[in-house]
């Protein structure tokens, strides 16, 4: 992903649509700053904007099947940003970015696909066959998929069971602040079925899976969406400060 940057030579104002969840948007917040100091040191911390949406709202949409109308709630949102001052549009849901051609049409400001991050980070790795663990929408949906094909990535997805588990562990513990060891367990069984099956790693692809499962926590190695996305923001937003190549990946 290569950007052109339209700012005098200050780090890059980051705008997050959050909110879905509120849980995983304050990682986003969290590993940014965080990011950003370790890079700059002292005081330094990023500059955002957040626009942080109602889920309740978007998970009603999401089980009425409602795309077009989430993806205009979420263009809304990334206007809203785009006039705070962001520089640069991060979208902090796997799932949501079925609809985020909605979002990049909607504003003039590069956006940071969050599978085009993750992808570029699997195919520099070298594996080509890896496990996806997400809501059902971004594990059966396609969207994920076939992006993903961009990189030369194939993408393997637990059984219809095991697909229900990982789906209601987000929508009903995570998504609500619960953290809970069993399903971790469970998380870790899926994971190691998944490595049966000739997965070589496995993408976390739900933005608060990160909660629950770190790197120690997975017999495969694991690529965290969270972590790729807010480092891929970081590189982009700090980019012309280095005066280097503007590379958002
Ligand atoms: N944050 C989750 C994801 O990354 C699920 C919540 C949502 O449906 O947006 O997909």
């Amino acid at each position: 992903m290569v950007f052109a940057h339209g700012n005098d030579g200050r780090m890059e104002t980051i705008g997050l649509l959050g909110g879905m969840s509120w849980e995983s948007s304050a990682e986003y917040y969290r590993l940014i700053n965080e990011d950003v100091r370790r890079r700059l040191g002292g005081h330094s911390c990023a500059e955002v904007v957040l626009v942080s949406l109602d889920f309740a709202e978007i998970e009603d949409m999401q089980r009425r099947g409602a795309w077009d109308e989430a993806g205009a709630h979420l263009a809304r949102a990334a206007d809203r940003a785009y006039r705070a001052g962001a520089g640069v549009i991060l979208l902090c849901t796997n799932t949501m970015h079925k609809v985020a051609e909605a979002i990049t049409s909607a504003v003039p400001v590069p956006f940071i696909h969050i599978v085009d991050a993750t992808g570029e980070r699997i195919a520099d790795a070298g594996h080509t066959r890896v496990a996806l663990l997400g809501s059902r929408f971004t594990m059966m949906d396609g969207f994920y998929q076939s992006r993903l094909r961009r990189f030369g990535v194939e993408v393997l997805v637990p059984d219809e069971p095991d697909r229900a588990i990982v789906d209601d562990v987000i929508y009903t513990e995570l998504t609500r602040s619960i953290v809970d060891p069993r399903s971790r367990r469970e998380y870790q069984r899926v994971i190691s079925s998944l490595a049966d099956a000739g997965a070589e790693a496995v993408i976390l692809g739900c933005t608060e899976i990160t909660l629950l499962i770190g790197p120690g926590d997975s017999s495969l190695p694991v690529f965290d969406t969270t972590r790729i996305h807010t480092e891929a923001v970081v590189d982009y937003a700090l980019a012309p400060l280095a005066g280097t190549a503007m590379d958002g990946s």
